[in-house]
């Protein structure tokens, strides 16, 4: 994607209001992050372990959703430890099941959109090999060229997107 600031990504979320936003803690260093290599920037709120964020360039702008670890999911009830965006796999807490609050009223009304992701959001990184997940043999579709896999990872992330929006109509 390409490199966005301080204040086109407080403009771009669409699941919490202009307050929150303007207080979300962003990621350090967004001038030396590398860019050319994210299909969407995503981190963990250093003060706050239980949110994340992630922004993501979409049509002509940019789409930014905050994102929560939801309240009373025992851990060891959630078993996947595949990310549903880049499916690579990850052992122990590497995968975490996270929940938007949907656009518009929907989610006003507290309705949400779950998905398992990278613990770190980090996905564009694991897809490319510039992370690597501590599992032996973390991808189950070796045969698919990167591209695919980048393809795949950005369409999965667009499906989710997707979800979150459908709260506006
Ligand atoms: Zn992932």
């Amino acid at each position: 994607m390409d490199p966005v600031g301080e204040k086109e990504i407080r403009a771009s979320f669409v699941n919490c209001s202009k307050g929150e936003a303007s207080r979300i803690n962003l990621p350090a260093g967004l001038a030396g992050l590398p860019w050319e290599d994210l299909d969407f920037l995503g981190w963990r709120d250093p003060g706050a372990p239980d949110r994340s964020y992630l922004v993501a360039p979409r049509g002509e702008g940019l789409i930014g959703v905050t994102l929560r670890v939801p309240q009373g999911v025992r851990r060891s009830f959630t078993k996947t430890t595949v990310c549903s965006v880049c499916t690579t796999g990850h052992p122990g807490s590497g995968v975490t099941l996270l929940a938007a609050r949907r656009a518009g009223p929907a989610g006003r009304q507290g309705n949400t959109v779950g998905t398992y992701l990278c613990a770190d959001l980090a996905c564009s990184l694991y897809v490319r090999g510039r992370k690597k997940s501590q599992l032996a043999s973390p991808r189950y579709e070796e045969a698919l060229t990167l591209e695919e896999r980048i393809a795949r990872t950005v369409r999965n992330l667009d499906a989710f997107l997707e979800k979150v929006l459908a709260g506006e109509k």
